[in-house]
């Protein structure tokens, strides 16, 4: 990878709603996070999507969770989309499931121990499994499933912290995994934390990624929605993004939260 890339200054962004969007391209974002992973800085990445932006809109909780993350890489096409249609695009898309590949091969190479928190207790089991087997220089410190309530959080940051980890991946419900990560990021004494959704249920085998041509066609999501169909609530939102975006279009990269 280029060691050209300046790792100190601060990321180049662009701002939809008050959301800073990283504008790095996937080796670049790779690149910053190997160099926070090293360093030991806490980062929480959150690959954002027009349904986060939308939902950030409608709960201060949820946009606060996207303003106070470190790092918000343009995951979903709409994002890209709107940064080119206020003039001030990204390089690329960065999806999540592709970022995660790539910190893994990064980490592959460093030795760095990861944990993996979420989903079924069957199927992270296999996705840890999966990962040993795809990366067998990476350490799986350990892995728990995602079902558990705010009871049981101190229990499971601890099992975390006393792992000493380089990676966090988190596959629980979109709702919820961000706010995860960011009210415990002080005490996971993790650097590197991202919320990856189903991705961990794409590596055991439980869903499949979009076929390339899905990727091509820019319809990941709507491949989702087919083999998810009980998801289609929540894509009114990407619509509603794109009728939003165009409306208010100066004004897009100027907004700022009123409360
Ligand atoms: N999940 C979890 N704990 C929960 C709810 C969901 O670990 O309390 C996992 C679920 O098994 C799946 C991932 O989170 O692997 C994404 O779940 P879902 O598709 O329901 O969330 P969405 O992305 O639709 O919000």
């Amino acid at each position: 990878m280029s060691q050209s890339v300046p790792v100190n200054k601060p990321v180049s962004t662009v701002s939809i709603y008050g959301i800073r969007f990283s504008k790095m391209n996937m080796d670049e974002t790779v690149r910053y996070l190997t160099d926070r992973v090293e360093r030991r800085i806490p980062t929480q990445v959150i690959t954002g999507n027009p349904i986060m932006v939308m939902t950030a809109l409608d709960s201060t909780r949820y946009y606060e969770v996207m303003t106070g993350a470190e790092l918000v890489v343009p995951d979903g096409t709409g994002v890209v989309w709107a940064a080119s249609y206020i003039g001030d695009p990204v390089p690329e898309r960065v999806p999540g499931f592709d970022l995660m590949h790539n910190l893994l091969r990064e980490g592959e190479l460093r030795g760095w121990r990861v944990f993996l928190l979420g989903t079924a207790q069957d199927i992270i089991e296999k996705a840890a499994a999966s990962l040993t087997e795809q990366y067998p220089d990476i350490i799986i410190a350990g892995y728990r499933n995602g079902y558990f309530g705010p009871d049981d959080d101190a229990e499971v940051v601890r099992q975390i912290r006393e792992a000493q980890v380089d990676l966090l991946f988190v596959a629980r419900a979109a709702d919820t995994q961000e706010p995860w990560i960011a009210q415990h990021k002080e005490a996971l004494g993790v650097p590197v934390m991202m919320g990856v959704g189903g991705s961990l249920d794409i590596i055991a085998g439980v869903l499949k990624r979009a076929p390339v041509l899905f990727q091509k066609l820019r319809l990941e999501w709507l491949y989702r929605l087919l083999q998810q169909p009980s998801r289609y609530r929540r894509m009114f939102a990407l619509p509603k993004f794109v009728v939003k975006v165009m409306r208010d279009k100066e004004n897009v990269a100027k907004h700022r939260p009123t409360t």
